[in-house]
Order: C-alpha cells, then sequence, then structure tokens
C-alpha cells in the first residue's frame, strides 16, 4: 500500500512550499517606510539622508533600506525542513521496495562494503552494477571511480580478508574485486599474502592475479610467490603460471626466483598447459636480466627442439641474459634466418639493441645477400627486412637486390627499402622505380609501400 505515503508527500509538500512563500514574500513594504530591524513604520514624511529609527534607535543609511520586505528567515528553514520530509515521504515506497542501496552514493556503498554478509546483499548488488562487468561471467572486470574511492575499496576489500568470519563467497567477491582494481590494490597487499600462504586454490589464483596486476610494485610479496613455486606438485598445477608470470612482472624480477625457477623448468610437467609454464618460466629468466646467468645452459639446450613460438620466447630471454656470449651470438643470429616470423622479430630487436651484434650481422648478411644460391639471398633478404631501420648500411644492397631473380628475394628487399624509405632518399626512389616492375606482384608491394 504505497498511497497514506504519497498522500502524506503531498500535505507536507503543499504545507512546506506555502510556508515559504509566505515567509519570504508575504510581507512586502508596499509603499510602507519600516525599520529593517525592528519593522516600526516611520513618517513616510522624512526623507533626510540619515534616519534613526525612534522605537530601537538602529540608523539607516540608505532610504531604499526602509522598503525592504520582511522575510522571516526561521520559517523558512521550517518550510525547507517540510519540503525535505516531505520528498523522503515520497521516496519511501520505492526506498522500501529496492533497498536503499540504489539511492545511496558510491562512497556511502563502499564504506558499506565491508560489513555485507554474502555478495546477494542490496549493497553489493548494487555497487556491482555501478561497475563494468563480464557478461558471460557475471565478473567485475574493471573498477571506474575516483583514484581516493577505489583506494578506499581496495581498504574495504581487505578488510574483507582479514575478517575470519567471512564467508567464502564474500572472500572471494572481494579477491574479485582486487583484480579488477588492478595496481590499486596496493593497500592489500599484506592481505593477499596471507591468501597466498593459506590454502584454498581458488582464492590463491585470484590472490596471485591481484598480486600480478600491482607488480611491479609491492616486492614484498615475492618470497610468498617464490614459495608457491616450490611446493610439491606445483608444476600440475593450473596457478603456478600466474605466480611464474607476477614474479616477471615485477622490474627487475628479483635474482632470488632464479633457483626455484630452475627447478621447476626441471621437474617433469604432465599436464596441458606445461608449455604455457615453460614459456612463463622461460620470460621470467629473461625479465631478470644477467643476474640469470645460471639458466642460460638450460636455455642453450632446451632451445634446440621447441615450437617456433617457444624459441621466440627463449632467444628473447637469451638476448636479455646475455646476448653477448657467443652461443648466444650464434642462436640470435640463427633466429635473424628462421623462417618463423616470431622467431625473426625477437632475434631482429636484440640485434638492434648491441651494436656489437648489428655490425657483424649486417657483414654476413650482406655477403649472404651477394650468395649463388637463391634459398640463401632470400633469407638474407627476409633478415634485412626485419631489422628494420637497423639495415640501413646495407641499402646499397638491397637496392640491388631488388632485380634479383628470385621474385621472394625482390619482395623481402622491397619490404626492407620501405623501413628505410623515410630516412633514405635513395630508398625511397629505388621503390618509385619499383612500382612499375614488370612483375605485378613487386609493383603492387613496391606502390602499397610508397610514402605518402
Ligand atoms: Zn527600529
Amino acid at each position: 500500500m504505497d498511497w497514506p505515503w504519497y498522500i502524506g508527500a503531498s500535505l507536507a509538500g503543499m504545507v512546506g512550499v506555502s510556508l515559504l512563500a509566505w515567509s519570504l514574500f508575504a510581507d512586502r513594504s508596499r509603499g510602507r517606510l519600516r525599520c529593517p530591524r525592528c519593522w516600526y513604520q516611520i513618517a513616510p514624511r522624512v526623507e533626510t539622508l540619515s534616519i534613526t529609527c525612534p522605537e530601537c534607535g538602529r540608523s539607516v543609511a540608505k532610504f531604499s533600506h526602509l522598503r525592504r520586505t520582511h522575510r522571516r528567515w526561521r520559517w523558512a528553514l521550517v518550510a525547507v525542513c517540510t519540503c525535505v520530509i516531505a520528498s523522503a515521504l515520497g521516496a519511501a515506497p520505492a526506498v522500501r521496495r529496492s533497498g536503499w542501496a540504489r539511492y545511496a552514493p558510491t562512497t556511502v556503498l563502499i564504506l558499506a562494503y565491508s560489513h555485507a554478509d554474502s555478495p546477494a546483499d542490496e549493497v553489493i548488488k548494487q555497487l556491482d552494477s555501478r561497475f563494468k562487468i563480464n557478461e558471460n561471467w557475471g565478473v567485475v572486470e574493471s573498477v571506474n571511480l575516483r583514484p581516493w574511492q577505489e583506494t578506499l575499496l581496495a581498504k574495504q576489500c581487505a578488510a574483507v580478508l582479514r575478517d575470519e568470519s567471512a564467508g567464502k563467497k564474500m572472500r572471494n567477491h572481494a579477491l574479485g574485486l582486487l583484480v579488477a582494481l588492478g595496481p590499486r590494490s596496493l593497500p592489500a597487499i599484506d592481505e593477499l599474502i596471507a591468501t597466498i600462504e593459506a590454502n584454498g586454490e581458488y582464492e590463491m589464483y585470484s590472490a596471485l592475479r591481484a598480486i600480478q596486476a600491482i607488480a611491479p610494485q609491492g616486492r614484498r610479496a615475492i618470497p610468498a610467490l617464490i614459495a608457491v613455486l616450490t611446493r610439491p606438485g606445483a608444476q600440475d598445477e593450473y596457478y603456478t603460471d600466474t605466480a611464474v608470470d607476477a614474479l616477471g612482472a615485477y622490474i627487475p624480477a628479483p635474482a632470488e626466483a632464479v633457483e626455484p625457477l630452475l627447478d621447476l623448468m626441471q621437474r617433469k610437467m604432465r599436464t596441458y598447459s606445461s608449455e604455457s609454464l615453460k614459456d612463463s618460466i622461460v620470460r621470467t629468466l629473461g625479465r631478470i636480466g644477467p643476474e640469470a646467468i645460471a639458466a642460460l645452459p638450460y636455455l642453450f639446450e632446451q632451445i634446440k627442439d621447441t615450437a617456433p613460438l617457444t624459441r621466440a620466447v627463449h632467444v628473447e630471454s637469451i638476448g636479455l641474459i646475455d646476448p653477448l656470449h657467443a652461443e648466444s651470438r650464434r642462436l640470435i643470429f640463427d633466429g635473424l634466418l628462421h623462417a618463423e616470423v616470431h622467431v625473426r622479430a625477437a632475434s631482429a630487436e636484440i640485434t638492434r639493441r648491441h651494436p656489437q651484434l648489428l655490425g657483424p650481422s649486417l657483414e654476413r648478411l650482406t655477403t649472404d645477400l651477394q650468395s649463388e644460391s637463391s634459398a640463401v639471398r632470400l633469407a638474407a633478404a627476409r633478415a634485412l627486412s626485419s631489422l628494420g631501420p637497423g639495415a640501413a648500411p646495407a641499402r646499397d644492397l638491397l637496392v640491388v637486390a631488388c632485380a634479383d631473380e628470385n621474385r621472394s628475394v625482390r619482395l623481402f628487399a622491397v619490404e626492407a627499402l620501405w623501413s628505410l624509405a623515410e630516412t633514405e632518399p635513395t630508398a625511397a626512389a629505388r621503390l618509385q622505380s619499383l612500382a612499375a616492375d614488370p612483375d605485378v606482384v613487386v609493383a603492387r608491394a613496391a606502390r602499397r609501400r610508397l610514402p605518402r
């Protein structure tokens, strides 16, 4: 039954509005001249510059002040309060039906968060509905609040994780929010570490993901992450990848992880995810950099029989750990000649960064580009095209290669010249003339690459 509320609301509203109008506008001057303090009516003849009220002694500076409207401010305040009550009465039926949370500001909901008992609570449902939610999983994906509100929410989540009486569902909800909060969950780092150290696989997985999002801050989580790697059976757990990736997210990645990572890499892995776990380990070792030198022999050994994508990850990490080691140099140069584009890209990236690698590589590639064998010329042209602007010293030979009898060599030469065209006028000119090449495919490639 709503109508008693609405009748109450309209009555209070009418009273409030009339009272407000009366208190502010009812007692106007209407030609009378009155003291602005005690409202005593002063004789209308008096029009001198300085007037003193015969009743209260107030001196009035301006004649116009005598014509003021008498406003009753206290009654106006009472009227405003009545209007507020009226609107509260009017909103009451809707609030009773769908809860107060719907009408509460987000900050109030955040403050109420840690007092909720379960995710089914009205406060949490309402809070969730204000975030971006993944449609398939119903999981909060991102939280778009002001920075201070996000920090406040992270603290509230931390309070839920600390609360021993909080239910499993409530804890999982808090962990989900912390993952969505990303780097802003830093205030909850200690609670996240405690969650990893306690058990419960699902909770641990969420906590690991939240820590990964916080890194490179929150380095004090590192020992807990390493402890995850050294658990028995860690090689077969789905959350181990996340722990390894989280370690790799610190800049620089922690050197104390080298030993445990190597141990983990050598354990026999059974699950389908073992390839991705291996990739994660190798990537994280690379991010540790020169301090992971102990891993180098294992990477050299392992790279022999890996799939192309994993090979690219290996080359990248070898390049980060010690690119100038003789075996590293060989592997990186081989990577440049590799048929797979990811391996070439990883190798070219390292080669470009190190002049000690770039010089000798260019020397060998330019020799190869003049080889008798078209397969060798092709590999060289392809490698030079991967090097981008780094291939500038080979520009003249690339121009020659544009007339190669092998079409694929010509295409890669066009590609390589294109990345030089912005800074090298000769390369741009050569591309221009290739646009009229008798070979349609080459001509089209050149035209597509011409600087506009
Ligand atoms: Zn007066």
